[in-house]
């Protein structure tokens, strides 16, 4: 069999695609910016997903260190993919797949399987077309059955890595019908030492684009503010494009808000009106709003929650921020994060822990700040404080349970120390023979069963939840008993796997060994973060 064949235009692979490239820089939110143009297209009643290309060739994101890349998300089918499709799928409210991330690593790696089970019947493999190809077809498979499919490109015009896939773009759009395709070119606006708006990196870029074939049908423009009138006349000048198509994305302290404002600037109704969309899209006033209710809600107080963990980098945590942000929203409260290295932790310096309103203790990796994340756990425990452990969070609450109430001073997870005498934690039984270090935990979707009557069924309101995991670590089988008999509630298990512990006497103490942020949504926030926000007005913590 050649190359998966390309098929031209086939509206059963989607029908509509904006392709999202970046100028001048990384980093200048073209991500939040697209699936913000998104949420309008899907408030105005179209189903809308997307595909991030990540230009790496990492076949997935699942080894990269958070301190470089910020967090791993873990999507629903196991995918550890770039935080960008976090934001995809809080902005769009869609669960996605791996297929909506695309690598260098996945696409050479399928090529040169099919080249090594001879399939290109004794061709010389190119990156034109065969590469090319498989990124179109990739694109393709993606967008099935979606009325619009944003492609994000990540990098900037001009890197090595991204050739070819501006080229499989350019090839991708003379394919299909030119109202099918609309290319936004997202860019840096900065700012001259005399305070003018300079344009001149702008032109550059997509000068850059245009030199490979690609013409951008819209340019918008990052700035601390919006964009004034002779900066966009300069940008349609140079750059060649409509004065109209040039829309601001100025700098807002809550991105929830940037779809508000690329609504005012009318860039969804110049979207439309080119993919020809317009007369398909509901009137305005019969548009999806609440999204905009949910996000613009008054708050009525205000709590601090802190955050112990290791990576210093706030995208490190991005999706555990944003799920705080969500069950501040369900709860009308602003959620302030106070972020706490745990390695600066250590027993009688809780000092920094005091007066917040509550403690979260992330997921992680690795030994570095664990005995701070047991000592933020005691604290919690003892002083009465609503606590969250998500993963290691969770598991660090097995392990500060059986030193300090079972008394097993020595007491710890065998990924942190082998030669415990207490493995509280142990690795999964399905994950010792396994050498390889990539895809190969426990991911994506399980099932867990929650006892009834616990504070697990009172915050899901059911007996059961679908969450999403990334470990290889469990609880010990083998000090179950012990643990349950000294007090610690495990509420939900999945088979041999305990995925939830509570403690009865206390305002609120949760553990979950999966991710529960994975799940949370702006307009639907995640039970276990709302019973801590809930705990915490309920125990009269937070300002009002
Ligand atoms: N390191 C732990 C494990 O592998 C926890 C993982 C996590 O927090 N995502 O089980």
């Amino acid at each position: 069999m050649p190359t998966e064949p390309d098929t031209g235009y086939d509206p059963s692979l989607g029908r509509k695609f904006i392709f999202v490239t970046g100028g001048v820089m990384s980093g200048l939110g073209k991500g939040i910016t697209a699936a913000s143009t998104g949420r309008l297209l899907a408030n105005a009643g179209f189903d809308v997903t997307a595909v991030k290309i990540d230009p790496y060739l990492n076949v997935d994101a699942g080894t990269m260190n958070p301190f470089e890349h910020g967090e791993v998300y873990v999507l629903k089918d196991g995918g550890e993919v770039d935080l960008d499709l976090g934001n995809y799928e809080r902005f769009l409210d869609i669960d996605m797949t791996s297929d909506h991330n695309v690598t260098t690593g996945k696409v050479y790696q399928h090529v040169i399987e099919n080249e090594r089970a001879g399939k290109y019947l004794g061709k010389t493999v190119q990156i034109i077309p065969h590469i090319t190809d498989e990124i179109k077809r990739r694109v393709r498979a993606a967008a099935a059955g979606s009325d619009i499919c944003i492609v994000e490109v990540g990098g900037t015009v001009g890197d090595i890595e991204g050739m070819p896939y501006l080229e499989a773009l350019r090839q991708f759009a003379h394919e299909q019908d030119t109202d099918d395709i609309l290319f936004a070119h997202v860019t840096l606006i900065p700012y001259s030492k005399n305070g003018e708006q300079k344009t001149k990196p702008t032109q550059h870029s997509v000068k850059e684009l245009r030199s490979i074939g690609l013409q951008p049908n819209v340019v918008v423009g990052r700035c601390g503010d919006p964009l004034e009138s002779e900066t966009r006349e300069k940008i349609a000048l140079f750059c060649d494009v409509p004065r109209e198509a040039v829309f601001s994305n100025p700098d807002v302290e809550d991105i929830y808000h940037v779809p508000l404002m690329i609504e005012e600037e009318g860039l969804d109704e110049y979207v439309m009106d080119h993919l020809g969309l317009t007369a398909e899209a509901l009137p305005r006033d019969e548009r999806d709003t609440e999204w905009r209710d949910r996000v613009t809600r008054e708050t009525t107080g205000e709590v601090t929650i802190a955050l112990v963990g290791k990576y210093g980098l706030e995208d490190a945590y991005i999706s555990v921020h944003e799920a705080l942000k969500h069950a501040g929203l369900e709860t009308n409260v602003d959620v302030h994060r106070k972020w706490i290295h745990a390695e600066q932790l250590i027993e009688g310096h809780d000092g920094q822990l005091a007066g917040v309103d509550g403690i979260v203790v992330p997921g992680g990796f690795g030994s570095r700040g664990t005995d701070g994340k047991v000592e933020a756990i005691r604290y919690a425990r003892e002083e009465g404080v609503p606590f969250l452990g998500l993963c290691l969070g969770f598991q660090m609450a097995v392990v500060e349970f059986a030193r300090n109430v079972l008394g097993f001073g020595d007491a710890h997870s065998a990924e942190l120390d082998e030669g415990t005498p207490h493995p509280v934690i142990d690795l999964l039984p399905e994950q010792e023979q396994l050498d390889d270090m990539g895809g190969t935990m426990r991911l994506g979707t399980h099932v867990t069963e929650i006892e009834s009557g616990t504070l697990a069924h009172a915050l899901y309101d059911r007996t059961s939840c679908e969450e999403r995991h990334r470990h290889r670590y469990e609880v010990n089988p083998a000090y179950i008993d012990d643990l349950e008999t000294a007090g610690l509630v495990f509420s939900g298990t999945s088979g041999r796997r305990m995925e939830i512990l509570e403690l009865p006497d206390h305002p609120y103490f949760v553990g979950t060994q999966f991710h529960p942020e994975f799940r949370s949504r702006p307009t639907r926030a995640s039970p276990p973060f709302v019973g801590l926000l809930d705990a915490v007005l309920a125990t009269g913590g937070g300002a009002h």
